[in-house]
């Protein structure tokens, strides 16, 4: 750090031409992310709460109000009418809260010490980070022939040391949902914790089955399913840092609390101490800005959009891994390695990014992906090809 103050004019602009160097979705070439640009209006209500802090709630009564609303809003959305939970930095967050109350409550009901967890290969690596930190061994369960969670390859992982079995509505690669009630049935016969992880599909699915898109059941409603990762910052157009995580019981919350003595609750059950409330302020307001309505209308225009490209695909001649179940597909060259594609693809200025099961171009088609960016990209995809 320099002695001297510099002027803010100076600083802003230094701070803008470093700016430049990242991509801006506006431009319609980030084809690899889940995350999109934010609303404008959420990231304006965003900036009004940029100084409050959900770790002390008694000082901040009101914004706590607002998180506990969201989250049962969010419930609400997934067949829970009293939903327990909050709203965190996003779905690794989440997801780690989910394991951690898993375990201790495998902990403290079964006497379970050296816990085990079920996810299967398609799960986010964000269960290695939970598994580690939380001194759990992972199983992994087979993917069938359609890459999604085997029921019986998940049967044959149970033991008396599972504390938690992961399934996934929207896997990050394709984009798939698992058979989540035949799981859920499972997990519950079995008497073990059961966490859906809908980061991506959670904001999609129940609005495109609104309007009579056939997709499977994947929420509270079936009973096995204890808890629900959500990421507002992805399709729900928040501003990042927004994960949610939705808890059927209080007592999932209770088996995680730590005291908190210098602070104006006595405990505590997240993992993250001083946290902004201000993802949870602009995810309250972009839920009733949009409505039911506004969401669906988007996700069908992004399944739309996701059809476009699909059939332009198989016109030129790529071949898709499988049919997309919601706004991601995955497609290769016959002849093309997808790294190969994807650094031609670069060359180009289109930012993809290369799936591991099975190696194939991934795209994820997300709101700043308009159709005319679509057709940039065929053309370009006509040329390689
Ligand atoms: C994106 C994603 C995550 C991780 O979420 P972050 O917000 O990046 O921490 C976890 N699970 C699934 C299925 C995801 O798609």
């Amino acid at each position: 750090m320099q002695d001297e103050p510099i002027d803010r004019e100076v600083i802003l602009k230094e701070l803008e031409e470093i700016h430049k160097l990242d991509y801006d979705y506006a431009d319609g070439r980030i084809l690899g992310s889940m995350c999109t640009e934010a609303h404008p209006f959420a990231k304006e209500v965003y900036c009004k709460f940029l100084d409050t802090n959900l770790g002390d709630p008694g000082l901040f009564k009101g914004t706590k109000h607002i998180e506990e609303e969201v989250v049962k809003s969010i419930g609400n959305l997934l067949s829970l009418d009293n939903a327990y939970g909050n709203i965190v930095t996003g779905g690794t967050e989440a997801n780690i809260m989910a394991i951690r109350a898993a375990r201790n409550h495998a902990r403290k009901y079964k006497g379970i010490v050296d816990g085990e967890i079920i996810i299967s290969e398609a799960a986010h690596f964000s269960f290695k980070k939970a598994a580690d930190m939380l001194n759990l061994r992972i199983v992994e369960a087979k993917l069938d022939d359609d890459y999604k969670m085997d029921v019986e390859s998940l049967k044959d992982s149970i033991s008396d040391k599972t504390v938690a079995i992961v399934a996934i509505a929207g896997t990050t690669e394709l984009g798939l949902i698992d058979p989540i009630d035949e799981i859920s049935k499972i997990a519950h016969e079995n008497n073990i914790y059961f966490h859906v992880d809908a980061a991506f599909g959670g904001f999609s699915i129940p609005f495109l089955k609104e309007i009579g898109f056939d997709l499977p059941v994947f929420d509270f409603s079936l009973e096995g399913v204890c808890s629900i990762t959500v990421d507002p910052h992805k399709m729900g157009l928040a501003p990042i840092p927004a994960g949610g995580i939705i808890f059927r019981k209080e007592e999932y919350l209770q088996v995680m609390a730590v005291d908190s003595p210098y602070l104006t609750v006595k405990t505590q059950s997240t993992i993250v101490g001083t946290r902004l409330g201000a993802a949870s302020a602009a995810t309250y307001a972009i839920l009733k800005y949009f409505g039911k309505q506004g969401y669906a209308k988007m996700a069908k225009e992004m399944m739309n959009n996701t059809r476009y490209l699909k059939e332009g695909l198989e016109d030129i001649g790529y071949e898709l891994v499988r049919e997309p179940e919601l706004n991601l597909l995955a497609f290769n060259h016959p002849k093309i390695e997808a790294h190969e594609l994807a650094e031609k693809l670069d060359e180009l200025g289109w930012k993809v990014s290369v799936a591991k099961c099975p190696v194939a171009i991934r795209i994820v088609l997300m709101n700043h992906i308009k159709k005319s960016h679509l057709k940039e990209l065929l053309e370009d995809l006509k040329e390689i090809y």
